[in-house]
């Protein structure tokens, strides 16, 4: 098959000829049919990772058509139509030795990372970490469910978010933008977003957040306070990860209010660990990633109607045209849309 190799040597994707990887009894082959690239493929590329295999398949956040299922997947036939969770257990952990489930697993591995990826014509996963993906729902549409917009809604899920809950959301990219439209999904009221850019501020605003607040601006608190009504956030979410945002975000927390970290980097721990911290309850949560069950839900929304992912697909290019993706990403690197590649 066709697939882009990435050797941590020359520090270039290629495109090249290599066998399907093999399968375990438990999982499946896909038929790629959209695989997306972003910000976080090109810092690993950059960062000159040494993964496990010393050349090997990247690429993550895919969805296509089962081509082939091992001996013991029951649940999935050839033919259909899935998105792919881009983590595997490690089989090895206490909570894999007991026979839990991936979403349990303490030492998840990741796809196009620690084990072959989707920027290929066919992926290998576990069959646990498929989605069933409706028929009228377009395979490209299910692929970009499939990475931040699975992360920011597991960080949702991760605050307990609640109806009326007032959110804030500090993000220097596009990705805090998906959050803004999902917290708008599940109620949450008002909804703050700060971005030091103005065009930042102006796209939150496009996408559902009530106010947009220049971070920067030293009269900050006292605007969240107004806004709030003196009750301040219930939930702050950081995506930006400096000590002057968290600072400024645990500042503004009310009463029980929970600070999220988000890590969009799929470095570190997969899970999320939480702590509390002060004297009036409130909670800092640490979070990275996302669970099947995340995916799933998200497939919902977007079926009947409550989110619409056309807006967030931006090129979709052949799959031998991965130097130029790459390029298109780099150049664009506010831009929240996402790029597919079609093997
Ligand atoms: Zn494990």
């Amino acid at each position: 098959m066709r697939a882009v190799r990435f050797s941590p040597v020359t520090g270039n994707p290629e495109v090249a000829e290599v066998p399907v990887p093999a399968r375990r009894r438990d999982e499946v082959v896909v038929r790629v049919a959209a695989c997306g690239i972003r910000g976080s493929d090109l810092a690993w590329f950059d960062a000159s990772p040494a993964p496990r295999t010393p050349v090997y398949t990247p690429g993550h956040g895919a969805a296509g058509v089962i081509a082939e299922v091992g001996e013991d997947v029951a649940l999935w036939a050839p033919g259909d139509r899935v998105v792919v969770a881009d983590g595997r257990a490690c089989r090895n952990c206490p909570e894999c030795r007991k026979g839990l489930s991936a979403d349990n697993c303490s030492d998840l591995r990741f796809m196009g990372e620690h084990y072959d990826g989707a920027l290929a014509e066919y992926l290998v996963t576990p069959a646990t970490a498929l989605v069933a993906v409706p028929g009228a729902m377009p395979l490209e549409h299910a692929a970009v469910l499939s990475g931040a917009l699975s992360t920011t809604y597991g960080a949702i899920d991760a605050a307990g978010l609640r109806p009326a809950e007032a959110v804030g959301v500090w993000s220097s990219d596009g990705i805090g933008n998906h959050l803004v439209r999902l917290a708008r999904i599940c109620g949450a009221s008002p909804i703050l977003a700060l971005d030091r850019r103005p065009e930042g501020r102006e796209r939150a605003l496009e996408q559902g957040a009530d106010v947009a607040l220049d971070p920067a601006n030293n009269r900050v608190a006292s605007y969240i306070g107004a806004i709030t009504k003196g009750r301040g956030l219930d939930v702050a979410f950081d995506f930006v990860g400096s000590d002057s945002t968290f600072d400024q975000a645990h500042a503004a927390l009310g009463a029980r209010g929970r600070l999220v970290m988000v890590k969009t980097a799929s470095e570190g721990s997969f899970g999320m660990r939480t702590f509390s911290e002060g004297d009036e309850g409130r909670t800092v949560i640490a979070h990275t990633g996302y669970r099947v069950r995340h995916l799933r839900d998200l497939v919902e929304l977007a079926e009947r109607g409550r989110l619409d992912v056309s807006a967030s697909i931006g090129a979709i290019l052949p799959l031998t045209r991965i130097a130029e993706g790459l390029t298109k990403v780099r150049e664009h690197e506010d831009d929240p849309r996402r790029l597919l590649l079609r093997p």
